[in-house]
């Protein structure tokens, strides 16, 4: 595994192809496993963050996604207690750094600290052990300012470790491209992009598949696999046809689902809709 040659700016990550086991506290790495590239996952931050820390949640992130380590040190397999603590810090700054709710018992303590010297403002911070100090310039944004220094110092704190550099000379001119070494590296890399940015990417869970995604349009409702979408218009034609049953005129339909699903809705759709719904369920009964 060590000696594969390396394509520029592809990280390298291992994806088990068949149900991983664990053994005690071990989830052993498979004989079988697929080379993958982790910054292919656009949502990987996200999924990791929200992976469900049960055995079975981890066997199953790591037939879809890969092993966190495997790629920059090889061993026998991961450990429980390790996946728990990588993910557990992750999760907690992910949620900071995308501005979702904090679960209970995952403390993250950000205060400010008197008095204020020159205009600025001292905050004391820990994160599971991840402590100390950022100053910031008084204002009304401080506390943003203060969190964002905070999360800028964790994230580079795993970053450093686990992501590399190369230089790209498939372009006009050479080029210094980031590689994370293995899988948790890209998902740190993927929020120190994050909070870069000048926009947070709105990371969103498909309704139908439950995986994360990256919307490239803003109305992007799944996470854009063919079946995803094809479920999810369906769904759509069948509620349709279950309100112009109840009697609903195609304006009332039109108004009901413009407001359920937060986007426009014609009437023109609805008549599609429900006459689409009507013929499959025909052709359903048929068969
Ligand atoms: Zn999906």
């Amino acid at each position: 595994m060590a000696d594969e040659p390396r394509v520029i700016g592809e990280g390298r990550a291992y994806r088990a192809t068949s149900a991983p086991k664990w053994r005690g506290d071990l989830l052993e790495y498979p004989a079988d496993l697929e080379r993958v590239n982790p910054m292919d996952y656009k949502a990987l931050s996200a999924a990791l963050a929200n992976v469900e820390l049960t055995r079975e949640g981890i066997a199953g992130f790591v037939t879809k996604y890969g092993f966190l380590e495997i790629g920059a040190s090889e061993g026998k397999g991961e450990t429980f207690a390790k996946w728990r603590e990588e993910v557990t810090l992750l999760r907690i700054v992910w949620r900071r750094l995308h501005g979702r709710p904090q679960a209970e018992g995952e403390e993250f303590v950000l205060k400010p600290r008197e008095p204020r010297v020159d205009g600025r403002t001292a905050y004391y911070y820990d994160v599971l052990g991840y402590s100390g100090g950022v100053t910031v310039p008084d204002g009304p944004i401080r506390d943003r300012r203060a969190l964002e220094r905070v999360l800028a110092r964790i994230i580079s704190e795993h970053t450093i470790q686990l992501v590399g550099a190369q230089v790209d000379m498939s372009t006009s001119y050479p080029n210094v491209i980031f590689v994370p070494l293995n899988l948790l590296g890209a998902a740190w890399l993927q929020m120190a992009y994050d909070l870069a940015s000048s926009e947070l990417p709105d990371y969103r869970r498909c309704p139908e598949c439950g995986d994360f995604y990256h919307p490239v349009r803003t109305r992007q409702r799944t996470c854009g696999k063919s079946k995803c979408r094809a479920a999810m218009y369906e769904r759509r034609r069948d509620r349709a046809r279950e309100l112009s049953d109840e009697g609903m005129t195609p304006a009332k339909v039109a108004a009901a689902m413009s407001s359920e699903l937060g986007e426009n809705v014609t009437e023109r759709q609805v008549e599609d809709w429900v006459a689409a719904s009507r013929r499959r369920r025909k052709s359903g009964k048929a068969v």
